[in-house]
């Protein structure tokens, strides 16, 4: 079957809408569409009514070999308490596709390998705007109603379709518009001056240009993503794109790199897109990856490597060191599965092994294999066959089809040094692989590379070993395990944050105990380094969410004394890790926040990095849940609201909880399932949390439900909440696992079991 065009007419009345739509297809035999619409009638060109059956989600119409137009009349609903498909955001309406969701606006073949022609028509009530993929053509009155004609696309998959109704106002420059819902348009000059830059360097770097009229940047009230690549028209959280001169630079960073990671898209993943899901890696690690290529280029000045490698290389690891984890391909069948596959493994995995690909048959030669597959498959769809074959890398499909990575124990024996490889696991219960390894290292100062294959290998140098390091600048998808920590030197502030995250790991999986890890940190407690003290801080932070008796000493030696180095900092970024520094010690000690605390109703007065350490203090010495809900109210951007959310879950007083659930609909969706979530880290009120929880737990998991648009989103409570409650009582929430068993959520229930595991390892 082919679909050639859909042609498409809504008609909207506050959350109602009546479609008519006429699909030009091929087929050989019945054609089968995805609907969650009301079907009213199917006919085709000359009025015949065609035979059909509504089966859940499908619409079967009996059309036997046929090629032509079919009419279809349908009516739908604007979800109210949904993030997916097309749903009410505020005073605007707006549509969720990825992955499998356009189906809630229309009869289509949902499937991306299906590409179309959209030619589309909107009428709504006057003084409403509508978005779409493409520029308006022209806008008709009827019937005291406006008529929206939008020029076709070009062939694309049905899950990039984009409509925005409401009152926007926006700014333009050159191809690019930022709109915004009303009154917040002043803080969209940095998006879109970044954007033209951005854009830019992808039509250089691709060599190609940008192929639509238009690309609008659009601000969502309310979303349950980050940001989503619609092409043409893409959507974004408030906060990942609205920010001033003197926003934070976690806040302009974050606009960096959502930006530069959507408009990538635009070719990789809307241009030429994958086949099925199996591949939705090829999108993801690709969009992930060039955020780091483009905004290093753009913008020198900000750790942008440093940051890659935190978010996602060792996120990632983290992940992919489970019995849960998965092949960067994945086996892909179920709708769940599809929503699961938004994962760090698709994301972070598959970036970090592009990272290593292009360290090791060079930048130019990566690029031009990715120019020659774009314009290979441009309009069409691919699959990662289709991408090695372009790339000539066999290594990548090395990685691409195996699970985890490998930890590299060395061992140094006067001349020689022994490398064996294994899989790393966290609990030790998985199955041994071998890898292709690309090894970088440096001996006694003169480096050298080698591809490792086989489990063990030894390198023969022409001296004896007196100073070594392995995987330089972590280029490479692996782990470094020393036999002795004497040998190893010249480490930069990358390598020692690598460093740290792997002794971390060992010390979680029990290779490495906690004394060899706190001498460890020890060492470097003196260290300025941006990225070692962002690890460190980091890792003890969270530590001491998990056990604070236990982790109390270390964490707050670490940060004061790193306090102490990083007050005369010397550049933006170093002020920013300044300050989150601060922000980490005023949640564990409160000594220090009592005298922050005092900041927070300067709040509009002080420098945006301090707002949020205030308001953590503020939140820890007082517990003022009324207050803080206020001012998140009272605030309208998102970058206050996520600062007083914050504050919200940092309270130290239990009796304060019983407030954030009476003003649970204060809260926009996509904080309120960040806030519950984030609750369960406070090690202070997790007791009480942990009883209100689960008495909410039916409204919870309704909740998640229905904003993330199916099962999958109970199964992110699972992960995310359930662990850290298991700190509480282990078997009541293990049981309650059991209870919920249900064939869709096994991995989501296998991964927590696997944290609760951890965390009591950890505890
Ligand atoms: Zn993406």
């Amino acid at each position: 079957m082919k679909v050639e065009r859909y042609n498409l007419f809504l008609d909207f009345e506050d959350n109602n809408f009546k479609g008519k739509e006429i699909i030009e297809v091929e087929t050989e035999g019945n054609i089968e569409l995805d609907s969650l619409v009301k079907i009213n009638s199917i006919y085709t060109g000359d009025n015949s009514p065609l035979k059909y059956e509504v089966i859940n989600d499908k619409v079967l119409i009996y059309t036997g070999n046929f090629k032509g137009k079919i009419f279809i009349e349908f009516e739908g609903k604007v979800s109210t308490n949904s993030l997916v498909g097309i749903y009410r955001s505020k005073d605007i309406i707006t549509t969720q596709f990825e992955p499998n969701f356009a189906n809630r606006l229309f009869p289509c073949v949902d499937n991306p390998e299906y590409k179309a022609k959209f030619s589309l028509k909107v009428s709504v009530n006057r003084g409403l705007q509508v978005i779409s993929n493409m520029p308006t053509e022209k806008i008709e009155e009827k019937n005291g109603k406006l008529i929206y004609h939008f020029k076709e696309t070009p062939p694309m998959s049905t899950y990039l379709l984009f409509l925005g109704i409401g009152e926007f106002e926006e700014i333009q420059k050159d191809k690019v518009i930022v709109a915004t819902t009303k009154g917040k348009i002043y803080k969209a000059r940095f998006a879109l001056e970044s954007a033209l830059k951005i854009l830019k360097y992808y039509e250089n770097y691709f060599n190609m240009p940008y192929e639509l009229p238009k690309l609008h940047l659009i601000a969502v009230p309310d979303t349950s993503v980050g940001a989503m690549e619609n092409w043409g028209a893409i959507t974004f959280r408030e906060s990942s794109l609205l920010v001033g001169e003197t926003s934070s630079l976690e806040n302009r960073k974050d606009v960096l790199l959502t930006i530069a990671h959507e408009i990538a898209h635009q070719w990789f993943g809307n241009l030429v897109t994958l086949k099925w899901w199996d591949d939705l890696w090829l999108n993801e690690s690709f969009a992930t990856f060039l955020e780091l290529k483009c905004n290093s280029k753009l913008f020198p000045a900000l750790n942008k490597l440093g940051d890659f490698i935190n978010e996602y290389t060792y996120a990632s690891m983290f992940e992919d060191s489970l019995t849960t984890t998965h092949k960067i391909k994945a086996e892909i069948k179920t709708p769940v599965e599809i929503n699961e596959a938004f994962d760090q493994i698709s994301y972070g995995k598959g970036a970090s092994i592009l990272r290593m690909i292009e360290a090791y048959i060079g930048e130019d030669n990566f690029r031009n294999g990715i120019v020659n597959y774009l314009n290979k498959y441009r309009y069409s769809n691919a699959t990662a066959k289709d991408f090695f074959a372009s790339l000539n890398a066999d290594i990548l499909e090395d990685w691409i089809s195996k699970p985890s990575y490998p930890v590299i124990f060395v061992k140094v024996e006067g001349n020689k040094i022994i490398l064996k490889q294994k899989r790393f696991a966290l609990l030790h219960n998985v199955e041994d692989l071998t890898y292709k390894v690309p090894i970088t290292i440096e001996v006694n100062n003169k480096l050298i590379t080698k591809l490792l294959e086989n489990k063990e290998d030894i390198i023969v140098f022409d001296e004896e070993v007196k100073k070594l390091k392995l995987n330089l600048n972590r280029t490479g998808f692996y782990r470094v395990h020393y036999n002795d920590l004497n040998y190893v030197a010249y480490l930069n502030d990358i390598e020692i944050a690598g460093l740290i995250n792997d002794y971390y790991n060992f010390y979680i999986a029990g290779i490495v105990s906690l004394q060899e890890f706190i001498s460890l940190i020890n060492k470097y407690k003196n260290y300025k380094g941006l990225n070692t003290s962002e690890m460190i801080s980091s890792i003890l932070s969270y530590l001491y969410k998990i056990n604070p008796l236990k982790y109390k000493q270390i964490a707050e030696d670490y940060i004061r004394a790193q306090l102490i180095i990083w007050k005369n900092y010397s550049n933006e970024e170093e002020r920013s890790l300044y300050y989150r520094l601060m922000r980490r010690l005023s949640f564990i000690d409160e000594n220090f926040s009592l005298a922050l605390s005092e900041l927070f109703p300067y709040y509009d007065q002080i420098e945006s990095e301090l707002k949020s350490v205030a308001v953590i203090s503020y939140a820890t010495v007082t517990s003022n849940v009324k207050t803080l809900i206020e001012k998140y109210k009272y605030y309208s951007f998102d970058e206050d609201k996520e600062i007083f959310l914050n504050g919200i879950s940092a309270i130290r007083d239990p009796v304060s909880l019983k407030e954030i659930f009476m003003s649970l609909d204060t809260f926009k969706y996509q904080h309120l399932i960040s806030l519950i979530i984030w609750l369960s880290n406070n090690p202070y009120i997790r007791k009480e949390y942990y009883s209100i929880f689960l008495s909410h737990f039916k409204e919870f998991k309704d909740f998640a439900i229905n904003i993330t648009g199916g099962i999958w989103g109970l199964g992110m409570l699972i992960r995310r909440i359930f662990p850290m409650l298991s700190l509480i009582n282990k078997n009541e929430i293990l049981d309650l696992l059991k209870e919920i068993e249900d064939k869709d959520l096994k991995r989501s229930i296998d991964y927590a079991k696997e944290i609760i595991q951890i965390l009591e390892n950890l505890s």
